[in-house]
Parts: C-alpha cells; structure tokens; sequence
C-alpha cells in the first residue's frame, strides 16, 4: 500500500496520559493499515537519551515496533525536544531516523519535510541555542552526564522555554517566509510538510511563478491529527479517545 501518513508534536509525556492513549489507539488501529508512517518530531515533550527508560518511553517503543514488524516503513525526524533521540532507539524499534531537512517521495512528489524549528529564523535566541545543542559535541558532552543529571537539565530547560516563550510574539513563534521560499528552492521542491509551531494551516503561495504549498500538522492535545497521503490526494484524520 503507498499510503503515506504524518503526525507530529504529540508532545508525549506521563503528565498527558491522554495523549498517550490516543498515540497507542492510533498505532493499534490507524498506522498498520499505511505503507509508510513519518514521525516528524515533538514525538516526546522530552528525550534526554535513549538510556531513558521511563514507562511512556517505553510504551511509545513497543507500538511503534509492532507497526514496525507489520510492514510499515516507520521514519522518525527528531525535534526540538527529542533531538537526543538516536541509533538505539531505531534499533531496537525499528524505524529509521530521517535527517532535518529531508525530501522525500510522497505518491510522486518530491516533498520536504523538516520538523520546522529551523523555519522560525526570527526566533534568534532559539537559532543560537539551536546551533549548539545540535552539535555533535554538544549532544555528546550532554548523553555522557548521568541520567538523572541530564533530567533534572531537561525539567529546567522546559521551565526555561516555557517562560521565554510567553514573552515572545505570536510572529516570532511563525515560520520566516523568506526562510521558507529560500529552503523550498534550495531542495528544488514545491512541496513542504512541518509541525512545530502548533498552527495546522495548508498553506499556498508561488515560487517563481509556480504553485507551492507548505502543509503545517496540528499538535495532538485532546485529540489527534493525521495528515494521510495516497495517489488521490491528501485529507486529514482526526483520532479521537
Ligand atoms: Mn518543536
């Protein structure tokens, strides 16, 4: 089957239980029937490294490895809050983690696909933040603290981001458009999917005189929201308790 389907920001974590028993619905019912699934970040509200073996970690892990061994192609983009997330979590689920940016053929059309924070440039604090937590030397001085250690960092980060975010305005939060033309361009794509800034829109515009569209999935709360693909076409679903 090419169906294709997408879900991010979920934000999964044991304080939203909700949201977990509708991301264990949706992979029971919804994703086995799709060839392909992509997860494109936010998956978890937090991922301090793949030795975190807390129960909503762990329940995440076993539904996703279950789709996995049904056939389904499951491809994983980390976000800003599980860019942590790497190598043993694939291993031992199944899926493939997908690079931020990626263009991927979805029923024929090269598509990009970016979680979405690297969209926002207008966000400088979180552009420079960004530029060093996904270092690879940061992430491993971070993964060589101790668990605990690296939870605690997490907990304050959350604090941290939560508090920075209430000052900063709605547009700041947005995609950048100039941004958005100049990576559509660079990839040669006129097609984008992303989440991360929890505004589901379908957005169309032109670039050099040709049609474009950048398709933003809604985050999961009370409920959930797929964005299905297949050759007639695009719809969304909503997965519902
Ligand atoms: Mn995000």
């Amino acid at each position: 089957m090419a169906e294709s389907l997408f879900i991010s920001d979920l934000h999964l974590c044991e304080e939203r239980p909700a949201t977990v028993a509708l991301f264990e619905t949706f992979m029971r019912q919804r994703a086995p029937r799709a060839g392909t699934l992509y997860m494109l970040g936010d998956i978890f509200e937090a991922w301090v490294g793949d030795d975190d073996r807390s129960a909503v970690n762990l329940t995440v892990e076993q539904h996703i490895a279950e789709v996995a061994t049904k056939g389904v192609q499951v491809f994983f983009m980390v976000g800003n809050r599980d860019f942590l997330l790497g190598g043993a979590f694939a291993e031992r689920t199944g899926c493939e983690i997908l690079t931020d940016p990626s263009v991927v053929d979805v029923c024929g059309t090269d598509t990009l696909l970016v979680h979405g924070d690297s969209l926002c440039t207008d966000d400088r604090a979180h552009q420079t933040y960004r530029a060093q937590a996904y270092s690879s030397e940061w992430k491993r001085a971070m993964l060589a603290k101790p668990l605990e250690e690296r939870l605690a960092i997490a907990r304050q980060y959350r604090q941290a981001s939560m508090a920075g975010n209430q000052l900063k305005s709605d547009s700041i939060m947005d995609v950048n458009q100039d941004t958005v033309v100049q990576v559509m361009r660079e990839r040669k794509v006129h097609r984008l999917i992303h989440g991360h800034t929890h505004r589901p829109a379908v957005h169309d515009f032109e670039i050099d005189g040709q049609p474009a569209q950048r398709i933003v999935l809604a985050q999961w709360e009370n409920q959930g929201s797929v964005l299905c693909w297949d050759h007639d076409g695009y719809h969304l679903e909503t997965v519902r308790a």
